[in-house]
């Protein structure tokens, strides 16, 4: 599953096939309109240069957090410190909700800007967190890919971001692994078996 945050942190991009090649798209134009638009946030486009380092800087902190809790190691209190230094740049207003006769309290954001929409992004990791499990993060198990994403399948064995693609093309390295080991297979030792 694709999240708020876990989208922010794909913006930097690598070749699923294997050709080495990556792309930072949180520079470019076309990924901040689509990034807004897909998550419902206002922000001025293009960003400016000064902005997007400050971004780049909170990609790598909150990728690192990422990795640890795939790892299986926890958030700390240097961690906690910077996430409230994000949450600090987007303030947000309560709001009373009403959904399908639910009563609900909504949390709007305030400011229209890449400041807001960093500190939506730290708050949506944390309540993947919070709300959700830790051990649901994960890392796309193609090393080529790296992309990072919420398992949320009920057996939590999603090991893939797409199994038709990096899942299958795993599935081919395997199998041409497999057949390559079994050429380089002495043929007395072939006999054994
Ligand atoms: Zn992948």
């Amino acid at each position: 599953m694709e999240t708020l945050w876990s989208d922010f942190l794909n913006s930097e991009w690598h070749d699923w096939k294997g050709s080495g090649y990556s792309e930072d798209r949180l520079g470019q134009e076309k990924w901040q309109t689509y990034y807004l638009n897909q998550w419902q946030l206002k922000a001025q486009v293009p960003v400016d240069e000064e902005t997007v380092g400050v971004m780049r800087e909170f990609r790598s902190r909150l990728h690192d957090m990422s990795v640890r809790c795939v790892a299986g190691g926890v958030i700390t209190a240097e961690d906690v410190e910077d996430l409230n230094r994000i949450l600090d740049l987007g303030p947000v207003k309560r709001m009373v909700k009403m959904e399908a006769g639910e009563l609900g309290i909504g949390f709007v954001p305030v400011r229209e800007d890449w400041q807001q929409v960093m500190a939506e992004v730290a708050a949506g990791f944390l309540r993947s967190l919070i709300d959700g499990e830790r051990g649901r993060i994960r890392i796309c198990d193609n090393p080529d890919c790296r992309w990072v994403f919420y398992d949320d399948t009920r057996n939590r064995t999603k090991k893939y971001c797409d199994d038709k693609m990096c899942g299958n093309l795993m599935k081919v390295r395997r199998f041409r692994a497999k057949k390559k080991q079994e050429q380089n297979r002495a043929p007395d030792s072939k006999e054994d078996k």
